[in-house]
């Protein structure tokens, strides 16, 4: 058994996260438009009839944006807790479904467990999402490292983990002083010192796949925060998710099972024949490191390849 992962996006200009099997899947927070979701999950091959639910962490703009116009016209349950709903999306009556921390909630084949968190909204929760014996964390929008969520940080095959800023970019940045405080005074965002602490001291030896999330657009950059985690990722893959396109969707497995699995479906031209030099030197150009290159070919194309710069 499997779980299917991807950020649609990720940071303060919206954030999606697609989380399910074969049969069934969430969405966690759509803080894109409906028609930004549609087209993008459309892009990696995912079926909006597959997802079958989708949970509000909190009410930030950033998290529901496109919450009540994507469930309206799916007639989606969302799961969302009465404080967060008085200050959230609008939502036809019956769509909304409640939960509370640390109370598991089927949906279909999957189990998505809710836990809270320390951020400045109402009533702010992370989630984990398990299917047989697959626990992915969806963990975004926090504080500081709390108890719960080091706990839940231990239970999971792969988390989307905030690291939102590198503390001295805030520090000599633009923003005025009373947001700096704000965005680092244990109710706002992790830093990436403080997730790579978290990744360190708390990392189960299962964790295949670490998403770096939630990065600000002024107090981080992409090849900082990977780096900083790459070093030490000890055999965990590091990925950074875009404020700009999703990621590509990543099947996630249990231990001893192969653990670089493609989703076929996206790659329909899937031959290294049909890599045309153009598109290489267009992905080499986008893409910031070899490894980066690296990683982009094994999942374009499902074959790992040596480990050298192509
Ligand atoms: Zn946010
Ligand atoms: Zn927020």
């Amino acid at each position: 058994m499997a779980l299917h992962i991807t950020s649609l996006n990720s940071g303060s200009n919206g954030n999606c996260y697609y989380v399910g099997n074969t049969t069934d899947a969430v969405l966690i927070d759509v803080g894109i438009s409906c028609r930004e979701t549609e087209k993008r999950m459309n892009k990696l091959g995912l079926s909006m009839n597959t997802v079958k639910a989708i949970f509000v962490s909190h009410e930030h703009g950033d998290h529901i944006k496109g919450v009540s116009t994507l469930a309206n016209k799916y007639n989606l349950p969302v799961y969302i807790t009465e404080k967060t709903a008085k200050n959230g999306p609008r939502l036809i009556a019956h769509l909304a479904k409640r939960f509370a921390p640390n109370e598991p909630v089927c949906v279909g084949s999957l189990e998505i467990t809710p836990f809270a968190k320390c951020h400045d909204a109402a009533d702010p929760h992370s989630f984990i999402i398990s299917s047989q014996g697959i626990t992915v964390g969806v963990f975004t929008d926090i504080g500081n490292v709390c108890k719960e969520v080091i706990h839940y940080f231990k239970l999971c095959h792969a988390v989307i983990l905030e690291a939102n800023y590198d503390e001295v970019m805030l520090e000599n940045g633009p923003y005025p002083l009373h947001l700096k405080n704000r965005i680092r005074g244990g109710l706002g965002h992790l830093s990436n010192k403080q997730a790579l602490e978290l990744f360190l001291e708390h990392r189960p030896p299962f964790l295949s796949r670490l998403f770096l999330a939630h990065l600000s657009k002024e107090n981080n950059h992409p090849q900082l925060a990977k780096t900083l985690f790459a070093e030490k990722s000890n055999g965990t893959e590091i990925i950074v998710a875009s404020r700009y396109e999703p990621t590509e969707v990543y099947i996630v497995t249990a231990p001893g099972e192969k653990a670089l699995q493609i989703d076929r479906t996206l790659s329909k031209p899937l031959q290294l024949a049909l890599y045309e030099s153009i598109n290489l030197v267009n992905a080499r150009a986008k893409l910031a490191s070899c490894s980066d290159f690296l990683i982009y070919l094994q999942t374009k194309s499902g074959f790992l390849y040596p480990d050298k710069c192509p």
